[in-house]
């Protein structure tokens, strides 16, 4: 390809649109262009850069048995009205885009596919004897972000390689799940990535064990906590540890301790020398579902402790799901709802554990009593301070017993750096960033119980199938190498997944020499089967590097003065390398540094 030909427009100066490095070296690279928000133009750079991984991701899939496939966009909200999940994807927060044809029937762009090759599955398969099945496909999905941002990081439509498998019991699920995290490990080594693996939420998708794979970079959306031997590696999201031990409060008769203004740990504690461990916080939030009434939360919190939201909403569901249907969301009871609910208002900042059922009676639309968690840390508190349930005051040397309903205790609370290891106390949990470019899932019978997906197996027994599922964004990969990979000049791509291996600059097209040495190498190149780009434009010789520079291919060949005597200049965009060589030698040199580059093996790969 010559770069004549190529519509490349590169960028001087940083986009006004782009904050992370990777996107604005994307966008002046020419590599992306912005439509809408969330949604991009991949330039033809950018695709061959998205086609060579998708190639390594094929050619790992297929080795570990997937068969690829193309299943629809458009999905009928039937198929997800079975599964239970229309209502979450599509009302609240939900990320689905949805829209009603012209025979009034609801469709949905897929998100996800489970509930597509789950009915799939229930068609064509019966019998053990056709199981295990793996199947896959490198597809463009659509979801309706919430805050879409940092370009290809988090669009509204995007590249993912999406895997379902299927299996007759749960010991070959492992075991598939286990050959797909080998399989994950080698696509990110050759892609030339550094990537974590880590212990996940499983999230709306429901099922078991779940792992994500996390590139890391300081631009990450995730933290990831790590103990420093390396054993224990978890999203935040999901991560346990042990507590820091609460500073004991002498116990003694309950007072009220008058505290003006003392709506936060800080000041309660700054005016009364308390440790935020002695303080019981308690969070008043409200958690709509799908079906039946909104349900009122009094969430109980030791005072040096913050809630994990997802923990919550894995708690709410575990408890309510069954009943009301998808959990929709979970936000703080304002004084406004209040009123609107025709209820009384309450003393904001001075709640306690003790607060009444009674404050809801006669609420409209909301349950009439609480459901009442505590994280395990507050509810191994003896003795504790807590909100009065009156203004201006705190209840010291309170206890659960005295609170009436004792709420149920579990783990609620975010862990953090500096936690305690639950496998080795003496380690502490260190915190990370991260770009989740992979999720693997132990999916287990969900799906398939929901969409009637059962088989025969090999006692003659119908039973439901199990199910995995294995994600890859592919397209949030692609960036999120630039993000591994780049100094201030520009991009750095890996060999593997670079759009061309080696640029040739003619620093002159007016030399009749230069230009003539240029297309021989150019042809020889090519025809050794490298990915040659000629830049061919009657640019200046700086202007031609800078853009080499910027856009990251790996080697670069100088075609310059010494093109009247053959010989030419080799450049490692790396920086390692640079030297001068006869003409002739080029391709034999250039061939020696790239087999290994290519296949990623350079960059650490298994
Ligand atoms: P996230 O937590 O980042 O929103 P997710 O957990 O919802 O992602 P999955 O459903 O696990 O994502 O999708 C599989 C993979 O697809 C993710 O690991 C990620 O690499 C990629 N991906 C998900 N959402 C986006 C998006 N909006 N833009 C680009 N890639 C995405
Ligand atoms: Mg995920």
């Amino acid at each position: 390809m010559r770069v004549s030909r190529l519509m490349l427009v590169t960028l001087r100066d940083d986009p006004a649109e782009a904050e992370i490095i990777s996107h604005k070296l994307l966008l002046r690279g020419g590599y992306i262009r912005r439509v809408a928000s969330g949604i991009y133009v991949y330039l033809p750079l950018l695709w061959r850069v998205l086609q060579k991984i998708s190639a390594i991701v094929r050619e790992e899939m297929n080795a570990v048995g997937g068969l690829e496939t193309l299943l629809p966009q458009l999905q009928p909200a039937d198929l997800w009205e079975r599964s239970g999940r229309w209502q979450g994807y599509t009302a609240g927060e939900g990320i689905m885009f949805h829209l009603v044809d012209r025979q009034q029937r609801s469709l949905g762009l897929g998100p996800t596919h489970e509930e597509v090759i789950t009915a799939l599955a229930a068609d064509l398969l019966r019998s053990y004897r056709q199981l295990p099945v793996c199947l896959y496909q490198i597809q463009t999905k659509f979801r309706d972000e919430i805050r879409p941002r940092f370009g290809l990081m988090r669009g509204r439509e995007f590249i993912m390689k999406d895997a379902y498998s299927f299996h007759a019991h749960e010991e070959d699920l492992r075991r598939a799940y286990g050959e797909l995290d080998g399989a994950y490990r080698r696509i990110f080594g050759r892609c030339g990535l550094r990537a974590v693996a880590v212990e996940a939420d499983s999230g709306a998708i429901g099922g078991s064990a779940s792992q994500e794979f996390m590139v890391t970079a300081e631009a990450g959306e995730d933290l990831i906590l790590t103990s420093p031997d390396g054993t224990y590696a978890a999203n935040q999201e999901r991560a346990v540890s042990l507590a820091s031990e609460a500073v004991p409060l002498i116990a003694g008769e309950v007072t009220l301790l008058a505290t003006p203004g003392q709506t936060s740990i800080e000041a309660l504690c700054a005016a009364h020398g308390f440790d935020p461990s002695q303080i019981v916080k308690v969070l008043l939030l409200l958690a709509r579902f799908a079906a039946g009434p909104s349900q009122p939360l009094l969430i109980s919190l030791r005072g040096d402790q913050q809630l994990n939201p997802i923990k919550l909403a894995n708690a709410l569901t575990a408890r309510l799901g069954e009943e009301r249907g998808t959990l929709l969301d979970v936000e703080p009871i304002s004084a406004e709802q209040l009123q609107s609910q025709g209820l009384k208002p309450l003393p904001f900042g001075y709640l306690g554990p003790q607060l009444e059922d009674a404050v809801l009676a006669g609420a409209r639309d909301w349950s009439p009593s609480f459901l009442r968690l505590a994280d395990a840390t507050a509810a191994a508190l003896d003795i504790f301070v807590c909100g009065a349930n009156q203004p201006e005051a705190h209840r010291v040397g309170a206890r659960w017993s005295e609170a009436g309903t004792t709420p149920e205790s579990l783990d609620l609370r975010a862990a953090q750096a500096g936690d305690r290891c639950l496998h080795d106390p003496s380690q502490l949990l260190g915190a990370r960033r991260g770009i989740e470019v992979g999720h693997i899932f132990q999916l287990g019978r969900k799906y398939s119980e929901a969409l009637g997906a059962r088989f025969t197996n090999e006692a003659g027994e119908e039973e439901a199938l199990w199910m995995g599922c294995y994600g890859i964004g592919v397209s949030r990969l692609a960036q999120a190498a630039v993000e591994q990979h780049h100094d201030s000049n520009g991009i750095i791509w890996p060999v593997a997944i670079a759009p061309f291996e080696l640029i040739i600059v003619i620093a002159n097209v007016q030399e009749e020499a230069q230009v003539a040495l240029a297309e021989q190498l150019y042809g020889e190149l090519q025809r050794a089967g490298i990915d040659v780009l000629l830049d061919d434009r009657p640019e200046r010789a700086g202007v031609k590097f800078k853009d080499a520079d910027l856009i990251g291919i790996p080697w670069r060949v100088v075609v310059g003065r010494g093109a009247q005597a053959g010989t030419v200049e080799l450049v490692e965009r790396q920086g390692a390398l640079k030297q001068e060589l006869a003409a002739s030698e080029l391709l034999a040199t250039v061939l020696s540094g790239l087999v290994d580059q290519r296949r990623g093996l350079a960059s650490g790969a298994a």
